[in-house]
């Protein structure tokens, strides 16, 4: 689960970690009125959305007067704000942080990932702060330091203050770095978070180092233990389908092609995936039911399908285990009736219960096509979706 700026500075600020003063604005009139009781004479305009490259997209914008501070928010607000992470129709921006200007002399990077094959935490940290690390990765991947964190030990002082000053940090504020690195760390394991970004972290004019930005993505897996965190999710921010589906416990992910699938079980979704593309399709979404679902989940998940514009052709594939053939068929039959099935539907059943699955779908009176096994019926629906377009 992504958050935004303001509030992954809201998480530093818990772990010692310095950052501007702001606050989160709405409106044009809170953002100048924050710009004025946060006093001072620079200020910066920031759009919140749950994407990076917001500045080169002109969603950040450094102003010097109240006046500026009110044409920017004005400008930024309701924007659709186009980064390289938004896709090429942009996020709208709804929300805004007005900070401080800081005066900065140098920018660094600063991140936290899982590292899986290591089975630790691994920091980046890098004397290129401000432009995107993967461009950094690609041209200088000497200039990004690494180091994983022993989970006992934690982030050691003395490693912190290594890496610190092998990226530039000067003398005089490596403790204070130390204390950073150190924050983000606990930030990072307390909150159960899979990413954490500083880019920049900043030394000012005066040498004391910030954090200029903040992104945080948080484990789901893990969220039952933050309702701290979950108080932050920010729906406008999610896919509608994606937001539809976790009220019914259902695992699914928007894609851009036009075949739709509802399998079940990961492995079978992921699968079913491949054969479709092996077959020269194209799949719509990843809808895995699960393994005991009701015949009410399948009809939502069917429903939630459906509701995608660009859908051109639909496949069933199920493996009944514990899921059952007959259950599985009576969701498909009750959300095709609920909600008129437009698109050609092809159906493989295999496992318990399949001759009582084939025979509610026969006699439902659905213009089903079935297929005999998976090749077969991601076959048939690539020819479908292609007839159907
Ligand atoms: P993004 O990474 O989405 O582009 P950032 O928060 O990193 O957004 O802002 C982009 C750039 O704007 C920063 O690299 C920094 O140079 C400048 N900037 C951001 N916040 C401030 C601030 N409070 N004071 C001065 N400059 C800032
Ligand atoms: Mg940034």
């Amino acid at each position: 689960m992504k958050i935004h700026e303001y509030q992954g500075k809201e998480i530093l600020r818990q772990f010692g970690v310095p950052t501007p003063r702001g606050s989160a604005c709405f409106s044009v009139i809170d953002a100048v009125a924050a710009a004025q009781s946060l006093g001072g004479n620079a200020w910066v305009v920031k759009a919140q959305i749950h994407a990076g490259g917001r500045g080169k997209g002109g969603g950040v914008k450094v102003v010097r007067s109240l006046e500026e501070v009110r044409r920017a928010a004005q400008q930024i607000l309701g924007m659709h704000l186009v980064t390289h992470q938004t896709g090429k129709d942009g996020q709208v921006v709804r929300r805004l942080l007005i900070e401080e200007g800081a005066v900065i002399a140098k920018e660094f990077y600063l991140g936290m990932v899982i590292d899986r094959s290591r089975q630790r935490v691994a920091l980046l940290a890098s004397s290129e702060g401000g432009m995107e690390i993967e461009e950094v990765a690609a041209h200088h991947p000497e200039k990004i330091h690494k180091l994983w964190i022993d989970p006992v030990e934690g982030l050691v002082a003395t490693d912190a203050a290594r890496v610190a000053k092998k990226i530039g940090i000067p003398d005089e504020a490596i403790n204070e770095a130390v204390l950073i690195l150190q924050g983000l760390y606990r930030a990072f394991v307390e909150k159960d978070a899979m990413l954490a970004e500083i880019n920049p972290l900043v030394l000012t004019a005066d040498n004391r180092v910030l954090a200029l930005d903040a992104k945080f993505n948080f484990d789901s897996n893990a969220l039952y233990r933050h309702p701290e965190v979950v108080a932050y999710r920010d729906l406008d921010e999610e896919d509608a389908a994606e937001i539809e589906a976790s009220k019914f416990d259902l695992s699914y992910i928007s894609l851009d092609g036009d075949i739709g699938c509802l399998v079940n079980g990961a492995g079978l979704a992921m699968a079913t995936m491949d054969i479709i593309k092996l077959y020269g399709g194209s799949p719509a979404n990843f809808l895995d039911v699960g393994g005991g679902a009701s015949k009410e989940k399948v009809t939502e998940a069917f429903k939630l399908m459906l509701k995608n514009p660009n859908l051109k052709a639909i496949l069933v594939n199920i493996f009944g285990g514990i899921m059952k053939c007959d259950v599985i068929a009576e969701g498909v039959v009750a959300a095709a009736r609920e909600v008129h099935l437009a698109v050609p539907l092809v159906v493989r059943l295999e496992g318990t219960n399949v001759e009582l699955g084939k025979k509610i779908l026969a006699e439902s009176g659905l213009p089903i096509i079935s297929g005999s096994d998976m090749a077969d019926a991601a076959q048939k629906v690539v020819v479908a979706a292609k007839e159907n377009q």
